[in-house]
């Protein structure tokens, strides 16, 4: 356990499983405050208490992130509650792969919605603050999808394609103060994400390649991200691609 973030605020959305909750537990061991945000309220109890209970401080905001108004409430709760906003991780995702022949465009429509609107959204409303403070870090949770694309991943390809793309734009429009952008791109982590996907074969062929190695577990991304955000002010990792190593 270290202080890197003491008196630090950092918001995660997505963080009732996977990436997002043991990003959480992770910057809130730096010493940050942590806002967690998704649908489930449950599961952000039960991580805030476990964060609470060991010295850290916590805080639930039940968020869709599908929903502009919720998304700008997560913000300001967030620096209403805890006073500022330092941290802001766009982790919360759905991956509903489906070849395009046969996909439902309201599966297109979600992951647009979450993947690319929620964290764009989520990072305007950040930004009025840290531009304020004149510092702070947003990290986008893209994938190895937002650099390369495959057969049956068109939509979700197309999303997170677009957090690469929106990050970088992002990145240098700020480039003028001490806010720094990173871009995350996992490769296959051990989560719940899988369990949405509607085409069987996808799903089928994605559970197939979790079994045939060993794949990253959230705590390996954890990692990652706050090795991004205690970097001095100086460094920004612009971007991380993190493959389990027997990936292809
Ligand atoms: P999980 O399914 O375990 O977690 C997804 C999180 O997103 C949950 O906390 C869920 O919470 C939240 N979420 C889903 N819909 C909404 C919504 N409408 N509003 C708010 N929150 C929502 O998956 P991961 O931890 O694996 O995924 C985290 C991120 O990492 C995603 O962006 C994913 O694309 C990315 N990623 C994952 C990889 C992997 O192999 N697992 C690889 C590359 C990238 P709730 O349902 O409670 O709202």
């Amino acid at each position: 356990v270290s202080d890197a973030l003491e008196g630090d605020v950092a918001l995660v959305t997505g963080a009732s499983s996977g990436i997002g909750a043991a990003t959480a537990r992770a910057l809130a061991e730096e010493g940050a405050a942590v806002a967690l945000a998704a649908r489930r309220e449950e599961r952000l109890e039960e991580l805030a208490d476990g964060i609470k209970s060991d010295g850290g401080e916590a805080l639930v905001v039940p968020t869709d992130a599908t929903d502009e108004e919720q998304v700008r409430e997560m913000v300001e709760e967030t620096v209403e509650e805890l006073g500022t906003l330092d941290v802001l991780v766009n982790n919360a995702g759905v991956m509903l792969l489906e070849p395009v022949a046969e996909a439902d465009p309201e599966n297109w429509q979600r992951m647009l919605d979450l993947n690319v609107q929620g964290l764009m959204v989520a990072s305007q409303a950040a930004l009025g603050h840290m531009q304020e403070q004149g510092s702070g870090d947003i990290v986008n949770l893209s994938s190895v999808a937002g650099r390369k694309a495959y057969a049956g991943s068109s939509g979700y390809n197309a999303s997170k394609f677009g957090v690469t793309a929106f990050s970088e734009a992002l990145r240098e429009e700020v480039a003028d103060s001490d806010i720094r952008v990173t871009t995350i791109e996992p490769g296959a982590v051990d989560t719940e994400l899988a369990e949405h996907i509607p085409d069987e074969d996808q799903k089928e062929q994605i559970e197939g390649m979790m079994d045939e190695m060993e794949p990253l577990r959230p705590e390996d991304i954890a990692r990652s991200i706050r090795f991004a955000v205690t970097q001095p002010t100086h460094v920004d990792i612009n971007e991380l691609l993190i493959r389990p190593t027997r990936q292809e």
